[in-house]
């Protein structure tokens, strides 16, 4: 099986102590892939996820600000990521967008950050990772006015309505699943899986957080995207082979990576 993680930040702190033994497992759990998100707390974020992406052939980075953290962007920050956004191993732009559940950043500043990485995103010619929560309306406005369709554009994360998943699908987005979809409460998830293109869908662990069942409350690793991928599947009708294959192309064709 060749599994891609489409969204890891296994360039944290929390992986400090074991990173190498935490992509080690990875590859035996068949996680052939994945891409670390450069984006949470300062630059130094970005700067890590590079450093991860040079190291390994089969590892790429993101560069970005978290909208939770844009309230603290200097012009130093923009222009870490000015500088690594061109870099061969970077390939989207993110994780960027809008947090209306935790707001803690003023939605204004969420909203202009946003637009302008569509802007840089635009400027390298890359696709944008979204992190979208309780701002669906907001986001899907700047995005249209961002052109998000022409860069490539992933929601990442996805925690929205089965109609939200519909009309990003339509816009020609890509929709991504993370362990949330394994949770009991998650039936709206489950739901949206179908109506999302097979051509569009993705998985991802956005470790280490959100660790799915039966792995909830530990720390999240990328090897844990199996049981995810097992319930993904099971919502799509496909068997877990296919849609390991079929989400790793997907990530491949939006990353713009040579297929594997
Ligand atoms: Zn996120
Ligand atoms: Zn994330």
């Amino acid at each position: 099986m060749m599994l891609f993680d489409s969204h890891a930040h296994v360039d944290g702190p929390e992986f400090d102590g074991d990173r190498g033994d935490v992509l080690a497992r990875a590859r035996a759990a068949g996680v052939r892939r994945m891409v670390v998100i450069g984006a949470v707390g300062d630059p130094t974020s970005a700067e890590r996820a590079v450093a991860l992406a040079e190291q390994d052939p089969d590892i790429w980075a993101t560069v970005a600000t978290h909208p939770h953290d844009v309230e603290k962007m200097t012009g130093d920050w923009w222009a870490v990521h000015e500088r690594l956004a061109p870099h061969p191993r970077v390939v989207a732009i993110g994780e960027t967008g809008l947090d209306y559940y935790y707001d803690h950043s003023p939605r204004e500043q969420q909203q202009v950050a946003f637009a302008r990485f569509l802007d840089l995103a635009h400027r390298v010619g890359k696709p944008v990772v979204c992190h979208i929560r309780d701002a669906h309306d907001d986001a899907r406005a700047i995005l249209k006015e961002g052109r998000a369709g022409e860069l490539g554009c992933v929601i990442h994360c996805f925690t929205g309505t089965p109609d939200d998943a519909r009309q990003y699908a339509d816009a020609g987005y890509y929709v991504s699943f993370s362990g949330i979809v394994t949770y009991k409460t998650a039936q709206p998830l489950r739901d949206a899986v179908p109506l999302v293109p097979r051509d569009r869908l993705l998985i991802e662990t956005d470790c280490p957080y959100l660790a799915p069942i039966p792995k909830r409350g530990k720390r999240n690793e990328p090897a844990f995207i199996v049981h995810t991928a097992e319930v993904v599947a099971q919502c799509a009708s496909m068997n877990i082979e296919d849609l390991a294959r079929q989400t790793a192309e997907n990530a491949a064709r939006v990353f713009r990576l040579t297929p594997d």
